[in-house]
């Protein structure tokens, strides 16, 4: 029963579709598409076992969040406390929002109804029947596709007495942060609440709550349909799956390649077709704007949680932007501290007036009118921010900042021609 996995071409790392496998079907996202490959099959399989078989198997497949975080799947729903008799809820977090990380939002318009068939199993094994998945609120494309798939498994009687609500946000990137997020469901303004309490304990209107990852949530009836041997089979040890790797930026064929984790970024630029034509890696993220880049040097080290953060960095959500020899760090860092600072909800201190002196720092830079005392001050201010800021933005909006400087520092000095007191007679000091 398990999903079919194949190898790409001869000599080439496999690929494995599993989530992207009914990409290439006519209309793939209608319920009639999902159903000729199998689709909710997996429902009635899970409906047919008790609730905490279903939790059990997802625990020992040993999937980790695909947001990001990477924290254990199955170990997340087994937090939320004995019934009580009150609701609870499933809230799938679909606000994909950072720059470069863009495989959620083609999942959900190719195949939604993974997504749906993932949500019923989970509130079926969490014991929830309203579920919710809360969209980035630009892409109200994707909001219209949801829409007509819920509606359409609704009328198929597929969904039983589950409740789905597709909820459009207004396009804030902190409301990402799962707490956030729940906040702003709620109708409230969308900022981090403290935590502890996890929202598996105290989440939307306080009640117990799962938050996952949409790729999350569309991989667990492939886990339950083939079993976690079957996904244990694929990827490392302490990273098990596949998972959607995102290429952009200067490749030849950027795209989406599902893969197990651990493969490298030299296997996926082979699949890619490389960097485009004449050109050289510099510098690539692994997982989006908010991790440490990485160098030609790091283009063997295995795509799994583990390697990564050896190499210094984090797979997070394995948005690989590519940027060849012609880029320069400098500019891609201070487009990035650019967005940074646009989006600070604005609640903690570090976070929100530290992106804004970061983003004036290297706007100077770029332009040459820096000074060497803003590389020191850079150096500060990063460090001031990092672990100090209500929730991950802070420790995300310096890090392209600290792992650029780490890898390209003479470019950064480049920016640095004029004496200090001349252009700016203030010191990172007389601000915090
Ligand atoms: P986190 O490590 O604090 O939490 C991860 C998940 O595990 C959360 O759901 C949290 O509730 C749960 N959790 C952790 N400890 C728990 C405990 N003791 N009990 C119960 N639940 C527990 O990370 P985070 O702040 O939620 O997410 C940071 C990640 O988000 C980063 O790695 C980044 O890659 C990712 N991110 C993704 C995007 C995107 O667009 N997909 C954007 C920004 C950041």
């Amino acid at each position: 029963d398990a999903p079919t996995t194949q190898p790409s071409r001869p000599g080439m790392p496999t690929l494995t579709p599993v989530l992207s496998d009914i990409w290439d079907a006519p209309r793939s996202w209608t319920l009639e598409a999902y159903r000729e490959r199998g689709g909710y099959r997996a429902l009635e399989e899970a409906r047919s076992r008790k609730p905490e078989e279903i939790v059990d198997a997802v625990k020992a497949s040993g999937l980790r969040g695909r947001g990001g975080a990477g924290f254990p799947t199955g170990l997340k729903w087994s937090f939320l406390p004995p019934p009580d008799g009150g609701p609870r809820y499933l809230v799938v977090n679909a606000d994909e929002s950072e720059p470069g990380t863009c495989k959620d939002i083609p999942l959900m318009l190719a195949n939604p109804h993974a997504l749906i068939e993932g949500s019923a199993i989970t509130s079926y094994a969490i014991g929830c029947d309203h579920a919710f998945i809360y969209l980035r609120g630009e892409v109200v494309h994707v909001y219209r596709r949801l829409l007509a798939a819920v509606r359409e498994a609704e009328a198929a009687g597929l969904l039983g007495g589950l409740r789905i609500t597709v909820h459009a946000g207004a396009g804030a990137y902190i409301c990402g942060e799962e707490t956030a997020l729940l906040d702003s469901l709620e109708g409230l303004r969308g900022q981090p609440r403290l935590k502890p309490p996890f929202p598996a304990v105290a989440g939307l209107y306080a009640r117990p709550t799962v938050v996952n990852n949409v790729e999350s949530i569309a991989s667990v009836p492939s886990i339950v349909l083939g079993g976690p041997e079957w996904f244990t089979s694929m990827g490392t040890e302490k990273s098990a799956g596949f998972g959607l790797f995102s290429l952009s930026g200067h490749v030849t064929r950027p795209g989406q390649y599902e893969a197990p984790l651990g493969i490298t970024l030299r296997e996926l630029l082979d699949l890619a077709g490389g960097v485009r034509d004449g050109h050289e890696l510099k510098f690539w993220t692994p997982g989006g704007s908010s991790t440490p880049i990485l160098t030609d040097e790091h283009l063997d080290v295995p795509l799994d949680y583990e390697s990564v953060a050896g190499a210094g960095s984090m797979l997070a959500t394995r948005a690989l932007q590519i940027f060849d020899e012609t880029t320069s760090v400098v500019r891609a860092v201070a487009r990035w501290t650019d967005f940074y600072a646009h989006e600070s909800c604005g609640k903690c201190t570090p976070c929100r007036e530290g992106t804004y002196w970061l983003k004036q720092i290297l706007h100077r830079l770029e332009e040459g009118r820096g000074t060497a005392e803003d590389l020191d001050t850079l150096d500060e201010i990063t460090a001031n921010i990092a672990g100090r800021s209500f929730c991950a933005f802070g420790d995300a909006a310096v890090t392209p900042i600290q792992s650029g400087m780490k890898y390209f520092r003479s470019e950064f000095e480049a920016g640095t021609h004029t004496p200090a007191r001349e252009l700016f007679p203030y010191t990172a000091s007389t601000v915090f």
